[in-house]
């Protein structure tokens, strides 16, 4: 299955895609997760990318589009993917579109995740990962032996950098003006799923793959 998930951020896309991963053998493909590795390895493309990605705007759609075009080229994809964080703006969604038409294999589905922005802030203020296994853990919701499972062996609970209020308002006005008219964008060609988000991780998933 070809998938892309659209949502705000902190709808629960990168959670999601990642269980999709696991259970049908697909990888989760997620442009804000290889920008920060690129951000982390200290390339000259990943320090232009810093500042951008600290203020919480978006990275130029060449650049992404050039990181997606190349990762969609790998062998793994052959039997599908979750696009998770790509498209963001229309103009990749366009460009997304003509790709995978170029490669024969078109998108199956979009689906929109729906959560209401009270929750989405406490999603997004409350998020960590745990230093030491990568598990994503928030301090609203994971329950205490979660975090204590962390700490006890020796992990620290780190916030990402965009993670902070200042960023996180302005990520969804980014969000609203950019990446909102791909629900019409995917709508117009009947591709487009929305699932109710809010909830725990299971709830949702459940009604993810329902709606596969
Ligand atoms: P995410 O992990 O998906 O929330 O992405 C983190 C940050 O990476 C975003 O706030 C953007 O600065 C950048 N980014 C990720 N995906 C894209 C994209 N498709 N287009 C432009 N910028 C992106």
């Amino acid at each position: 299955m070809r998938i892309v998930l659209l949502g705000a951020p902190g709808s629960g896309k990168g959670t999601q895609a990642k269980k999709l991963m696991a259970d049908r053998n697909i990888p989760q493909i997620s442009t804000g997760d290889m920008l920060r590795e690129a951000v982390a390895n200290g390339t000259r493309f990943g320090l232009k990318a810093r500042s951008i990605m600290e203020a919480g705007n978006l990275v130029p759609d060449e650049v992404v589009l050039g990181i997606i075009s190349e990762r969609l080229s790998q062998p793994d994809t052959q039997d599908g993917f979750v696009l998770d964080g790509f498209p963001r703006t229309t103009q990749q969604a366009l460009d997304l579109e003509e790709l995978l038409d170029q490669m024969g294999t078109p998108l199956d589905t979009a689906v929109l995740m729906d959560v209401d922005l009270d929750i989405l802030m406490k999603r997004l203020t409350g998020r960590r990962t745990c230093s030491l296994t990568g598990k994503l853990l928030n301090v609203y919701f994971s329950s205490q032996e979660e975090i204590d499972e962390c700490r006890s062996a020796g992990g620290e609970l780190i916030q990402r950098e965009d993670d902070n209020e200042e960023t996180i308002g302005n990520r969804l006005d980014v969000y609203r003006e950019s990446t909102e008219p791909l629900i019409e964008f995917y709508r117009e060609r009947d591709k487009l799923t929305t699932i109710n988000a809010e909830g725990t991780i299971d709830e949702v998933y459940e009604r993810l793959t329902a709606a596969l």
